[in-house]
């Protein structure tokens, strides 16, 4: 009898199991179409310094809308890309469509891009940004491009060299997710990093957690110590942004300043204002 109930439960599990590889093997069929198709879309999230409340930039965060998923949100389809190869077409298509937007507003503000590990990595990466500055016209000064301490690792000498001919180009370079990878001091110190991005997860608890508050102020004084800006994810909650305030934390980023959308709900801030002295070219 238990072996019985046993081999039900095996054949459950595999039958669980032929749902997920086949639902994987779909997206991956489906991700290979979807820049063609139109479905994918980029939307915006403003970054915001903190002691005016000036929109400094945005991040551009990938949407993938599938006709029958509906929105596939990028952390189950982006890690399927990497193994798959499709992210280096994705993201070459990402960096162009956000330079070219970027490149069309008044208001020169910057512009994040996420970069994966396995675009990192792959020949030709520091051509293809150059190519695309080129092409679009965008001032190399405003692009920002995010890369997590994890996607330096696969090979750090490999990483150092590329970022350092995209900074000598004069893109700037952001340390995204900071303090939830294979957190290293010494790529901080090595790697041309322009700005400590704090994951949200610590943001999210400096209300209620001393821990999480005295992590975040111990990595604004790192960034203080190296001359690097920080800037804090996920801020949802006036009073996260207070104690960010009061704790010196450069910019901040999140819910309370604006979900990511569609760029045209942000044409007040990328028309019309007067341009922000630190982007200024
Ligand atoms: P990330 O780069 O750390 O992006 C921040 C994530 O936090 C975004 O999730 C954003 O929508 C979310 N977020 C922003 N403010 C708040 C807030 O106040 N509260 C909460 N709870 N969340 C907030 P999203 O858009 O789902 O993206 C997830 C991750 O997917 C990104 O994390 C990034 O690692 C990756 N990703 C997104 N777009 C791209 C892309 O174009 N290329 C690559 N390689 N990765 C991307
Ligand atoms: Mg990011
Ligand atoms: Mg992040
Ligand atoms: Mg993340």
């Amino acid at each position: 009898r238990a072996k019985q109930e046993g081999r039900g439960q095996l054949r459950f599990y595999e039958a669980l199991m032929g749902v997920q590889v086949r639902e994987r093997r779909q997206i991956e069929h489906d991700l290979r179409h979807a820049i063609e198709r139109g479905e994918l879309r980029v939307v915006y999230q403003p970054q915001t310094r903190i002691d005016t409340g000036e929109a400094v930039g945005f991040e551009a965060l990938l949407r993938w809308h599938h006709p029958e998923r509906g929105t596939v949100p990028p952390d189950r389809f982006i890690p399927i890309s990497e193994e798959t190869g499709s992210i280096l077409e994705i993201g070459e298509w990402v960096l162009r469509e956000t330079c070219r937007e970027a490149a069309s507003w008044d208001n020169p503000l910057r512009i994040a891009v996420n970069v994966s590990a396995v675009q990192l990595h792959a020949p030709g990466f520091s051509e293809l940004v150059h190519e695309v500055l080129f092409a679009t016209g965008l001032p190399a000064a405003r692009l920002e491009l995010e890369i997590t301490e994890t996607a330096l690792i696969r090979d750090l000498p490999r990483a150092l060299a590329t970022l350092r001919r995209v900074k000598a180009m004069g893109v700037r370079i952001a340390m995204d997710d900071f303090g939830t990878g294979y957190s290293s001091l010494s790529n901080l110190r090595a790697f041309p990093f322009d700005k400590i991005k704090i994951d949200s997860s610590f943001t999210r608890a400096v209300d209620s957690s001393e821990q999480a508050a005295t992590i975040v102020r111990t990595v604004l004084g790192l960034g203080r110590g190296l001359g690097l800006p920080v800037l804090a994810e996920g801020v949802e909650t006036t009073g996260e942004l207070a104690f960010l305030g009061a704790e010196a934390c450069q910019e901040a980023q999140g819910y309370l300043f604006g979900r990511p959308g569609p760029i045209d709900g942000f044409r007040h801030l990328t028309t019309g204002l007067p341009p922000v002295a630190d982007t200024a070219a």
